[in-house]
């Protein structure tokens, strides 16, 4: 069915805005950058990707009846924060399982950022030894029998909102909203970058796109330096997201594109790259991102431009999905 059929619980505050990075264009001398902004779609905390995510996720928790919505993440997940803001703007209680998913020196880490908000939305923040990994964890399957026991109706939203039915809807949406924006400010956006985790956010890029007339490349940048379980984690929701909203075709294997060589060695974890793109997008555009997922791919859009392999003629927009509250955490980089 339709994008437009699906149901969706207004969380954003419309269509994000587009702006282009002129100082960081000009200092790279090659395509032109723009930048849309989910770290500014939303009233709810700050907002970002998942935000997005929960407006097709919401609809379905609310029809089964759901009080308590149960997610998992690293200690400083962006998505159980989202999850906790919306939890409380819906009256729904929130129950997040917070796994050490990074080995980072900073005593502060599980006190600052994301899970400080978390805590401040009156989320019920269980940490756990756990670490990264993206898959079905034994943790959250507690938390949700935890919320049954005790007699309420739980509702499981996976990391990232990525393994979940509707997870690519939010994203596929946003591929249509470009369009219409495209339209608005007379420039095709040929070449787009996103960062690549859970895998919800490219995939639902990729689903949205390929229904569209005029093809463009939807380049997904890794963070989480595991780029086979990236790729196959794109791949099926790109495909299931693609069947869901009847896109009529297979998706093509050269429609579905994940990069590696700027997450570093571990998730979490920035390297050199990761830092001079914070500084870089900082100190040309007062565009702040973060040291886990925009910081690099970010460093991928720069190298890519820099090397020519998007052409200059290109105009690229960098999908900034958020994540800033996380660099409370990693003060001592800076
Ligand atoms: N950027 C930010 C700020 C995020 O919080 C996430 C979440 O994981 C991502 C990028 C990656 O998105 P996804 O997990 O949908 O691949």
């Amino acid at each position: 069915m339709p994008i437009d059929d699906f149901d969706r619980y207004p969380l954003t505050f419309g269509p994000s805005p587009i702006h282009p990075m002129e100082r960081l264009s000009a200092h790279l001398g090659g395509a032109k950058i723009w930048a849309k902004r989910e770290d500014v779609n939303a009233g709810l905390a700050y907002g970002g990707n998942k935000t997005r995510k929960l407006e097709y996720i919401v609809p379905d928790a609310l029809a089964k009846g759901a009080d308590t919505l149960v997610s998992i993440g690293g200690v400083q997940s962006n998505h159980t924060r989202q999850v906790a803001a919306v939890a409380a703007k819906l009256g729904l209680k929130a129950v997040l399982v917070q796994e050490k998913w990074v080995d980072w020196p900073d005593s502060v880490n599980d006190k600052v950022g994301n899970i400080l908000l978390s805590r401040i939305m009156g989320a019920d923040v269980r940490l756990d030894p756990s670490g990264f990994g993206i898959e079905f964890k034994d943790s959250w399957q507690k938390a949700i029998e935890d919320v049954e026991r005790s007699g309420g109706t739980p509702y499981a939203i996976p990391a990232g909102g990525s393994d979940h039915k509707l997870g690519g809807l939010g994203f596929a949406n946003w591929a249509y909203e470009v369009q219409k924006q495209e339209e608005q400010l007379g420039v095709f956006f040929d070449t787009i970058v996103v960062c690549s985790v859970t895998g919800s956010t490219h995939a639902g890029m990729i689903a949205g796109f390929a229904g569209q007339d005029r093809p463009r490349r939807v380049l997904g940048i890794d963070a989480s330096a595991k780029i086979e379980a990236t790729r196959n984690q794109v791949e099926r929701i790109a495909r299931n997201t693609a069947e869901l909203i009847g896109l009529g075709r297979e998706l093509r294997d050269d429609e579905i594109t994940v990069l590696e060589g700027w997450a570093g060695d571990y998730y979490g974890i920035p390297v050199e790259s990761t830092i001079e793109a914070i500084k870089m997008t900082g100190r040309l555009e007062g565009v702040i991102i973060d040291p886990v997922y925009e910081g690099k791919s970010m460093a991928g859009l720069i190298d890519l431009v820099e090397q020519g392999e998007i052409g200059k003629e290109s105009n690229v927009l960098y999908a900034h999905l958020g994540g800033q509250p996380a660099l409370n955490a990693y003060s001592g980089i800076f």
